[in-house]
């Protein structure tokens, strides 16, 4: 069966609109701060559907374009001024970032009050300590998919292939709290099919087409695919052997129409909780 993240992030956006028309009844309109440096053609479709989200829901969003020749210190002086504007209660910048920016150091600069995406080191901390409000919208969308579906996640087998920083890693700790048991894997591990013929739930986050063949995978077990590769013909693909492993697997996401939706319903859902937590103050 397949796992449609598209309907449900419809679900979760319709949802998410009457708390953003009663907080725009109490005077405050949520709003989003999308940055965008350079001119790759991916980061624009990215950023123009995560604005267009933002419209269906009635959120403001603000993008602030920039070329690629922006210096770091620059960027980081815009999202300073951007922390301290009361009107903006979440920041975010659309990665990859040009070479001379560190990711690491602007997801830093980011208050960790606006931020959206959930990179900052403070909120990744609050994860593991179990007092997060807001979590990586990847992984989030991919734990509320299941949840939906009724999958059982707790003492379950869950292998996570690919450890980044925004999808794996962050994964792998909220798994935990789910009280799965979890294995990540990586472009180092030796035998990786072993560790995902052992999954009941097998996510792959890696960018590789092809890479979960159907032997790799558990006769009636849940496959997550994360990746989203682009073929030379254009067509959209994930990292899972779709049409092969649809008729072993009990649940599949397809690609597209599973985790990239549930990935931008997500980032929704930490704006609201962020404008919310901003009338508390
Ligand atoms: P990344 O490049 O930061 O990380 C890739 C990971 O894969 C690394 O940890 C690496 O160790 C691992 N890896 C590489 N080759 C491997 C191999 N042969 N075997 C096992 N592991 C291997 O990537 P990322 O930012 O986490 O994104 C991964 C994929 O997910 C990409 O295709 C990206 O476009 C997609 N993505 C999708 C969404 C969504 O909303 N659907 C969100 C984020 C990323």
């Amino acid at each position: 069966m397949l796992l449609d993240g598209k309907a449900f992030s419809e679900k979760v956006k319709s949802q998410l609109k009457n708390k953003v028309d009663k907080l725009r009844k109490n005077g405050i309109v949520p709003a989003l701060a999308v940055i965008i440096v350079g001119d790759d053609p991916a980061s624009k479709i990215y950023v123009k559907n995560k604005k267009k989200a933002c419209e269906e829901i009635g959120i403001y969003s603000a993008e602030y374009a920039f070329k690629s020749d922006i210096t770091q210190e620059e960027l980081l002086e815009f999202i300073s001024d951007l922390n301290g504007n009361k009107e903006i209660h979440g920041i975010l910048t659309q990665l990859p970032l040009p070479k001379h920016i560190d990711p690491l150091i602007v997801a830093e600069s980011i208050s960790p009050a606006k931020d959206v995406d959930c990179f900052n080191e403070i909120n990744i901390g609050k994860i593991s300590s179990g007092r997060a409000k807001i979590f990586p919208c990847t992984p989030a969308g991919i734990i509320e998919l299941l949840k939906e579906n009724n999958i059982k996640i707790e003492g379950k087998a869950c292998t996570i292939v690919g450890r980044s920083n925004i999808v794996g890693k962050p994964l792998s700790l909220m798994l935990l709290n789910e009280n799965a048991t979890i294995t990540v894997c990586h472009s180092k591990t030796e035998n990786l099919k072993a560790f995902c013929k052992q999954a009941d739930i097998l996510i792959s986050a890696v960018g590789r087409p092809g890479l979960i063949t159907e032997d790799m995978v558990k006769e009636d077990s849940i496959v997550v695919d994360v990746g989203i590769n682009r073929l030379s013909s254009g067509k959209l693909c994930g990292d899972v052997d779709f049409d092969k492993i649809i008729g072993k697997a009990k649940f599949i996401t397809p690609v597209p129409g599973g985790v990239g939706p549930m990935t931008i319903a997500m980032l929704m859902k930490n704006l609201v909780i962020l404008a919310e937590e901003f009338t508390k103050r």
